[in-house]
């Protein structure tokens, strides 16, 4: 049998947990059998080292079995009764100190044999006693008894009315019941190559370890097998998508010679080169799947665009699809501009567009009339049909779904696709999520750019701030000051766009002229103010982060984040990139608190220390771990329990060095049957989406 083959067995059906625990397990994630083997311990108690009541050492973690010996209560000033249990073995007594947990007294009672674990034993009054405590009711006449006491117990994150006891019995009934005969799903093979200890055994250990020392072994092997069939998944999605044999082709390329030349200036070397690596792909006769990364302002659109060109001029769809209004207006309105000499029909497709408006711009992209689309994701809509859609450009990616992507795809019986995003993916999320994906890099910065300058304030010095802008403003510059919430909030206590927007124009910044955008304002309005700004009608623009992404005016010169602390890296460095992109020195001032966390504090020093991208994404990666890194949901990482992307990269590589080749010598896997077989149960659903199969 092969472990994920116990998907099967709905949890509610085992012996003790029925319909109402069941519920309590799905808040833990847990629907079968195969989870509830897989939710591993969080962490592990010694019981092999228990402690006489004597030999307690207060402010050390102590485990100690002993009896209930009585209940007594106690007031604290004069008023609330505290419950305080008298715990004994054959050496002595403490007390425990049931603050706020009356109802243990009729949990712990009289004469009942226990377990007992504090770090926090103290002597008081005479006595030792522990407020902060464990507890395990130890019974005897179970036949589970001995799992916990006397070893190394597995400690779960349990929920409410479900005890870590509960789980733990029932975790080691069923693996007793089938650890026997779980089959190893890794071929033999690369269990000879790398010596890997038994699955099933591993899985047994990691609940429950004879020993500490053996548990990182176990987790390890634990982990290859949770890559080493990611990765599997990975190289057959690859496969798939290059064996797909489109219809498209590129043959003509006159448009975009002369758009070329006519540029106002010339691509840098990576720009050139990565656009020759996208249109080899385009050339190809499989599908082209690739992942443009670039950080903030290394133009990555102009490339993208160009590429546009090529499929529109061979009147071949292109969906240019972006994550905001805002920027969709943007490109519209800098990409119609570039073209107005071509005979390109570029159109935009957004959500709050007037009726009218939409219906027409729907009824040329069906009739194939309009060439280059861009859109936000109202692009995915049902009742958006494409006559011949073959080109599909996603912009800033990170900000979509897993599920809006794979929506993109399905338009299209075969489309060519390129996703750029500035958000840079640690080598080893690229190795997982983008796994599929051929990679491009632009690394170097069109020329002429000047470093950004960041600097970190506390609130205090908000007024330095202040100045700092008006003199900016005065040498004709615009400035950006971005807050986290459009409104004034009750519940918390910050500052916002909309109230700071009038404060600035009505006092602070009267002698300037002042504008607010967010994400809730009209499409039109949202248009007007772009524009104003792009004018240099506005010099100081108050915003969300709606701007944060793809914004591009040349002349802002200052990017004020107040309440810095509630932003991401990620986010931070995107904001910052709205500055900086012509030739004028750049600052970019963070706001916070002093009430700083330490790793807000690391955060903000961070950016003011690096301005490379990638840098910062190996530091989030570091602070925030994987999953909270791009949000589980927005990459559709699966969970990969135990492994670790960050601890684990070595295995990491070997697996997928490993599962690549065993899809390139047998696509089919018709000589690997179990591997097919494992797979047909795992697998990674999640990633699937991404893909058009
Ligand atoms: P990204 O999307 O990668 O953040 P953009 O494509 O918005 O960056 O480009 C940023 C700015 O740089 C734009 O104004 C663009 O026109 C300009 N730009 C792009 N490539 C070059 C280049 N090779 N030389 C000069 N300016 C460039
Ligand atoms: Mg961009």
């Amino acid at each position: 049998m092969l472990l994920n083959q116990l998907k099967n067995n709905d949890i509610r059906y085992i012996k003790g947990v029925g319909e109402k625990k069941a519920l309590l397990f799905q808040k833990l994630n847990i629907f079968n059998v195969y989870d509830l083997l897989t939710f591993y311990p969080f962490r592990y108690e010694d019981r092999t080292a228990l402690k006489k009541i004597k030999d307690i050492i207060p402010g050390q973690i102590q485990t100690v079995i002993g009896r209930v010996v009585g209940h007594d209560h106690f007031r604290i000033r004069g008023r609330r009764t505290i419950l305080k249990i008298f715990i004994g073995d054959d050496t002595g007594f403490f007390s425990l100190i049931c603050y706020n947990r009356n109802f243990l007294k009729d949990i712990l009672k009289k004469e009942m044999k226990v377990f007992i674990s504090s770090s926090k034993f103290i002597y008081k009054y005479n006595e030792l006693q522990t407020a902060d405590f464990e507890y395990e009711i130890i019974d005897d006449d179970n036949d589970t008894s001995n799992i916990h006491t006397n070893r190394i117990v597995p400690i779960y994150h349990s929920t409410e009315n479900l005890s870590n006891k509960f789980v733990r019995v029932l975790v080691y009934r069923e693996l007793k019941k089938i650890i026997d005969d779980i089959e190893d799903a890794v071929p033999s093979e690369l269990l000879h190559k790398y010596k890997l200890p038994d699955f099933n055994l591993c899985l047994y250990k990691m609940h429950f370890p004879s020993d500490m020392s053996e548990l990182e072994l176990v987790r390890r092997r634990l982990a290859f097998d949770r890559f080493f069939f990611l990765e599997l998944v990975l190289a057959l999605n690859k496969r798939n998508i290059t064996l797909t044999d489109k219809k498209q082709k590129y043959t003509k390329k006159v448009l975009m010679n002369k758009f070329c030349e006519n540029l106002k200036f010339t691509l840098t070397t990576d720009q050139k080169n990565v656009l020759k690596e996208i249109l080899t792909d385009m050339n190809a006769s499989k599908c082209m799947n690739r992942l443009l990364m670039g950080d903030v302002g290394s133009g990555k659109t102009i490339v993208a665009l160009i590429s546009s060109l090529v499929a529109a001029e061979n009147k071949i769809q292109v969906a240019f699809m972006v994550p905001t209004e805002i920027l969709a207006l943007q490109h519209y309105t800098n990409i119609k501009e570039f073209l107005k000499d071509y005979n390109v029909q570029v159109e935009l497709l957004v959500g709050n567009q007037k009726i009218k408006e939409r219906a027409e711009v729907l009824e040329s992209i069906r009739t194939g009339s309009a060439d280059l689309i861009i859109g936000t994701h109202a692009l995915i809509e049902e009742n958006v049909q494409f006559n011949d859609l073959g080109y599909i450009v996603i912009d800033e990616q990170h900000r979509f779904g897993v599920l809006q992507r794979a929506k993109m795809h399905l338009k299209a019986p075969s489309p060519d696709v390129l996703v750029m995003t500035a958000t840079p993916i640690p080598r080893t999320l690229s190795l997982t999520v983008y796994g599929d994906l051929d990679i491009s890099v632009i690394r170097e910065m069109p020329p002429g750019r000047k470093v950004i300058k960041t600097l970190h304030f506390y609130e205090k010095r908000v007024n330095e701030v202040y100045d700092f802008l008006r003199k900016e403003m005065l040498q004709s510059h615009q400035v950006y000051v971005v807050y986290p919430l459009v409104k004034e909030s009750e519940k918390m206590d910050l500052k916002d766009a909309q109230s700071m927007y009038l404060n600035f124009r009505d006092h602070i910044f009267k002698d300037f002229n002042t504008g607010l955008i967010h994400g809730k304002m009209k499409k039109e309005e949202k248009e007007r103010i772009m524009n104003e700004f792009r004018k240099g009608h506005i010099d100081l623009l108050v915003s969300t982060t709606v701007i944060e992404v793809g914004v591009d005016v040349a002349n802002a010169s200052v990017m004020v984040v107040e309440h810095a602390e509630r932003f991401g890296i990620a986010q931070l460095h995107q904001l910052r990139g709205r500055i900086g992109r012509g030739d004028i020195a750049s600052t970019c001032i963070l706001i916070t608190g002093y009430g700083l966390s330490e790793e807000g504090r690391k955060r903000m020093n961070a950016l003011v220390k690096y301005n490379d991208g990638f840098k910062l994404a190996e530091i989030d990666l570091e602070l925030r771990g994987p999953g909270e890194l791009m949000g589980t949901k927005q990459t559709g990482l699966p969970d990969l329990k135990p492994a670790n992307l960050i601890e684990d990269r070595k295995i990491l590589e070997t697996s997928r060095e490993e599962a690549f080749r065993i899809v390139d010598k047998d696509p089919q896997l018709k000589a690997h049957p179990v591997v097919a077989e494992y797979l047909k149960n795992d697998n990674f659903k999640e990633l699937n989406l991404i893909k058009v199969s």
